[in-house]
């Protein structure tokens, strides 16, 4: 199948406006998210309990980070606290996080002690 053409050009990501034409440009090197510590950032820290997972990779399908850490084999290892960003997608659709003892679920928060800047 022959690839279309954007119609785009293709400029730099350090091109000034002034060179853009009318209707912008293509970016190839945008910005990459990896790139940015944000964990730190955030007021909750992210807990994995290895004991009560069930692999089920339900919280890895539904990260909007990839901040789900996974074995060579697809096993759940843990959690990139240097990107995540707390937003409980995982705690709310891990399977044994339904169950109404808290010492059984496989993600909690754990609440930071607040800071005072
Ligand atoms: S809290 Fe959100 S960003 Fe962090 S690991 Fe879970 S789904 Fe990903
Ligand atoms: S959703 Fe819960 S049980 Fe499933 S892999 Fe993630 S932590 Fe483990």
């Amino acid at each position: 199948m022959k690839k279309q053409s954007t119609g785009f050009k293709v400029v730099s990501s350090s091109a000034s406006w002034q060179e853009l034409e009318t209707g912008g440009g293509l970016l190839k090197m945008t910005g990459n998210s990896e790139a940015y510590r944000t964990g730190n950032w955030v007021p909750k820290t992210l807990e994995f309990v290895e004991e009560n997972c069930i692999n089920c990779g339900l919280c890895w399908a539904v990260c909007p980070d990839d901040s789900i850490l996974l074995d060579e084999k697809g096993n759940m290892i843990g959690v990139d606290l240097d990107h995540c960003k707390d937003c409980g997608l995982c705690v709310e659709i891990c399977p044994p996080n339904k169950n109404p003892d808290p010492s059984k679920h496989a993600l909690r928060f754990r609440e930071e002690e607040s800071s005072d800047f």
